[in-house]
């Protein structure tokens, strides 16, 4: 009898922390993702508007587990569980493999949900992936140049125009960002336009931007986006978008077309299309955002062999956020473990610590919602800080990453401004040319 087999499928936050709980059991760890590098998503943001490089908010997984003998990684995208035969079916672009478990974790998180208007993926990229990150940045900064070739105002008022839809954190650290990015950084480097010109408009269907956060943080993160020349829309809902504009209603049903070449797609959640593979192998169901609802121990119902954790599972009271997938991560190791030792576990069921939230509005200012206290301002940004790099994953990336947040936050520079036209185009390319172009991993479609 070998030792027991733990697959883990997905690098992120529950993946990477369950492996690293895992490290002095008497286990062989697989961990199977479809990008080689873990990936710190609170800091896409910075990535899309030139602060930080991916490589520092995106390590290799293989370098960070090099030293856990027991853990081995494989880069693939999982296509099926046979949760009879206890096999994980996968592929490296055309190369098919198999992989047996004894106990299989699935953290494969969640993706963008356009609330069933897929086609605006084309002209609005979500915030998920470092390659949405490169492209949003080849697009924000891509407006600007064409903008600088245009003689016709109205189309350079198109050009200069980002919309950004969602206003949860990451549309308000976006819209924060490219507003600075605007009136700050690219100061005095155009000769036709005036960068500082340029229109962010941040919308939301909900009363006011962050509510997550409560009314009175809602209000002053509103307030301080606007003293930047954000214009923050709320209750106001997308119903259509092509390549040159989007289309609002508003609370009194007032319909306007705004017309905006860069968009930013900051709204909504979706659960890997994994959960629904699952559902399908073993009956679990699904919530409405396709996230899969799991027993107390974060099995699914008749497969105590199977936990779902982090982003993709449904557990009433645990948002979406790192914090759900790290302690979802450590109680699924502790009771692996356990059930190993044939010991009792220290919990039999999942219980979440709210740790609270933060998100950044701009250089200095934060907002910071722990329990009952609230902050905002510097000491907000402060706090923001500190957490977020003692997160990023490597002391050399987060040295790097300490060195560029100088460079950005006290000279208002950027130092990651490279853009290629692959990053900008080759999403749509790819899609256009279809499966037969590239290998599954890529496309990750039928
Ligand atoms: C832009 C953004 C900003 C955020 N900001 C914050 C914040 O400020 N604070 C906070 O607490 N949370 C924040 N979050 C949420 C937080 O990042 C997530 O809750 C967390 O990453 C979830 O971890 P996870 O491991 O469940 O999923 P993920 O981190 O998404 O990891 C999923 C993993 O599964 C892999 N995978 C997916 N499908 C497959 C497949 N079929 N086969 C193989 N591998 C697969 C992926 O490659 C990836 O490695 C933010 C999220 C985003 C997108």
């Amino acid at each position: 009898m070998g030792r027991h087999r733990v697959v883990i499928i997905g690098s992120g936050f529950g993946g990477l922390f369950t492996t690293r709980a895992l490290s002095r059991s008497d286990v062989d760890i697989t961990v199977i993702a479809r990008t080689g590098h873990h990936l710190f998503q609170p800091l896409l943001y910075q990535v899309a508007t030139g602060i930080l490089s991916e490589g520092e908010i995106a390590p290799a997984t293989r370098e960070i587990l090099r030293d856990q003998r027991n853990a081995r990684v494989l880069l693939g995208l999982v296509e099926d569980i046979d949760t009879d035969a206890r096999v994980v079916h996968w592929r490296n672009h055309n190369r098919l493999e198999e992989t047996p478990y004894d106990t299989l974790v699935v953290a494969a998180g969640a993706g963008q949900s356009y609330f069933g208007n897929d086609h605006f993926a084309t002209f609005a990229p979500g915030m998920k992936t470092i390659d949405d990150a490169l492209e949003l940045r080849a697009r924000i900064f891509g407006a600007f140049e064409l903008a600088e070739l245009e003689q016709d105002p109205d189309r350079v008022r198109e050009l200069l125009t980002f919309v950004v839809v969602g206003a949860g954190p990451t549309g308000v650290e976006m819209a924060g960002q490219i507003r600075e990015l605007a009136s700050k950084t690219l100061r005095g480097e155009f000769r036709s336009i005036d960068p500082a010109q340029a229109r962010v408009l941040l919308l939301d269907g909900a009363p006011l931007p962050l509510p997550v956060f409560g009314r009175k943080l809602g209000k002053r993160t509103q307030l301080a986006l606007e003293g930047l020349g954000v214009e923050v829309r709320t209750s106001t809902l997308v119903t259509d978008m092509d390549a040159e504009s989007v289309t609002v209603r508003d609370a009194e049903g007032t319909i306007e077309r705004i017309p905006s070449v860069c968009k930013v797609w900051a709204a909504g959640v979706q659960g890997s299309p994994l959960g629904r593979v699952l559902a399908e192998r073993t009956g679990a169901q699904l919530d409405r955002a396709g996230r899969v609802q799991v027993g107390p121990d974060l099995t699914v119902p008749d497969h105590p062999e199977i936990f779902v954790i982090g982003d993709l599972m449904s557990v009433e009271g645990v948002p979406g956020v790192a914090q759900g997938a790290i302690q979802s991560a450590r109680f699924v190791a502790a009771l692996v473990d356990a059930r190993l030792k044939g010991a009792e576990p220290a919990a039999s069921h999942f219980t979440y610590t709210d740790r609270g939230s933060m998100a950044t509005i701009a250089r200095f200012k934060a907002v910071v919602s722990v329990g009952r206290v609230k902050m905002t301002g510097f000491p907000a940004w402060l706090a923001w800080c500190f957490l977020h790099l003692l997160y990023i994953v490597g002391f050399k990336q987060q040295v790097i990453t300490l060195v560029h947040w100088f460079i950005s936050f006290l000279s208002r520079a950027r130092s990651e401004r490279t853009t290629t036209n692959q990053q900008m185009v080759a999403r749509l390319a790819l899609e256009r040319l279809g499966e037969g172009s590239s290998g599954k991993l890529v496309t990750g479609e039928e």
